[in-house]
């Protein structure tokens, strides 16, 4: 009876004692280590040091707690971590297996907003310096060291809720009607010059600039030659395309001054019959041949006459250093700088000179959306060389 019971009662141990004893130690594991006091000290500490600031939000979500103050133009935040008491932040809260698919929609984001090499440079959750959160939104703030051009301004990026809350470890209550910013805008307050590039259409070398502009939320105004235009038609549309606009560039290149006015007219004319027969559309502007006009010119032709006030000289000295220098030297708000799209070196120069311009704060656009953010009408018969508020 005895040898009985010592047999058995090493089963007993095997089969109940032990998943017993498993059933413990992983149950413990599971039991969150929640220190509510630990907590609340982190809160009241918090609270106690930014007493001189009004508390703005004071809110309690699953995973962690939300404290954000203001006073004049400064805002805190605090992110506390709901178990530990710990100071964190909310990029701790997005969920393990949609980390890549929330830094993908924020690098379309910034995509929308800012010039490629700005978006290229923050994509990546390493240049997140904070994020604060909104009714409706995160706020990603950036840190921009390192970037070049380091531009003047303020980078972030508002990200809708709704758009990524799949991807985030907390809930929010909020808005539907809620959008994301929802791409690039040009700012009235901002610095803004016109690019323009005369002689095209030139297939290749204008398709390279568009790139460049589109990269840098850029649009510019392409002055064309008529006899030019049914060799390039796919570029042409290309421009439409892209946003920038098309005003003529005479027929033939001739210097109106020298020209009797009956061919200067019938010239115009054909261009623009040209012009209308690919794209469906009116020409905008002139520019006569080297800027060369006369009064009696003016008021013969229905148009809005548009000159220049930096010249690059990228025709002389195919350099491009020189002619990103020679824009940089002057520029200034309301300038339209003229270029030609017809030189290896002034693509090269374009693609250099847009981000430093962004850098500097400025914004580059077509002489239509100059005119519209300085709130100038243009006028036929009359000639422009630049555009500046009165
Ligand atoms: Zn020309």
């Amino acid at each position: 009876m005895k040898e009985v019971y010592l047999k058995v009662l090493p089963m007993v141990f095997v089969i109940l004692v032990i998943p017993f004893l498993v059933y413990l130690s992983s149950t413990k594991k599971e039991i969150p280590v929640f220190d509510e006091n630990n907590v609340q000290k982190k809160v009241n500490e918090i609270l106690n040091s930014n007493q001189d600031k009004e508390l703005v939000t004071n809110e309690s979500y699953d995973k962690f707690i939300y404290l954000a103050f203001h006073k004049e133009k400064e805002d805190t935040h605090y992110v506390i971590d709901a178990k530990t008491g710990e100071e964190t932040t909310l990029l701790n809260y997005i969920k393990e297996e949609k980390r890549e698919d929330f830094f993908h929609k924020v690098s379309e984001l910034l995509h929308l907003k800012y010039p490629k090499f700005i978006a290229d440079f923050l994509s990546g959750e390493e240049k997140i310096s904070d994020v604060e959160l909104k009714e409706n939104e995160l706020i990603l703030y950036y840190n921009k060291d390192g970037l070049n051009p380091m531009v003047e301004e303020e980078l972030f990026l508002h990200v809708n809720y709704n758009e990524v809350k799949e991807d985030l470890d907390f809930t929010l209550s909020l808005d539907s009607e809620y959008e994301n910013e929802n791409g690039y805008h040009y700012d009235k307050t901002k610095k803004t010059v016109a690019l323009t590039f005369d002689d095209g259409p030139n297939g290749e070398k204008t398709n390279r600039i568009l790139k460049a502009l589109e990269e840098n939320k850029a649009h510019a105004t392409f002055f064309m030659v008529g006899n030019r235009m049914e060799y390039g038609k796919d570029t042409i549309l290309n421009v439409l395309n892209k946003g920038c606009e098309i005003g003529s560039h005479s027929y033939n290149h001739k210097n109106m001054k020298r020209m009797k006015l009956k061919d200067i007219i019938s010239g115009e004319e054909k261009t623009h019959e040209i012009y209308k027969s690919i794209t469906g559309k009116d020409l905008l502007y002139t520019r006569p041949p080297y800027g060369s006009i006369n009064n009696q010119i003016k008021e013969s032709l229905n148009t809005i006459f548009v000159n220049w006030n930096i010249d690059t000289e990228d025709w002389l000295h195919r350099d491009k250093d020189k002619i990103i220098e020679a824009v940089l030297k002057d520029i200034d708000d309301g300038d339209i700088i003229l270029m030609h799209d017809s030189y290896e070196t002034t693509v090269e120069a374009v693609e250099e000179l847009l981000p430093i311009l962004y850098a500097k704060g400025y914004q580059v656009v077509s002489v239509t959306e100059l005119a519209n953010l300085k709130g100038i009408t243009l006028e036929n018969h009359s000639m422009y060389y630049f555009l500046k508020e009165v």
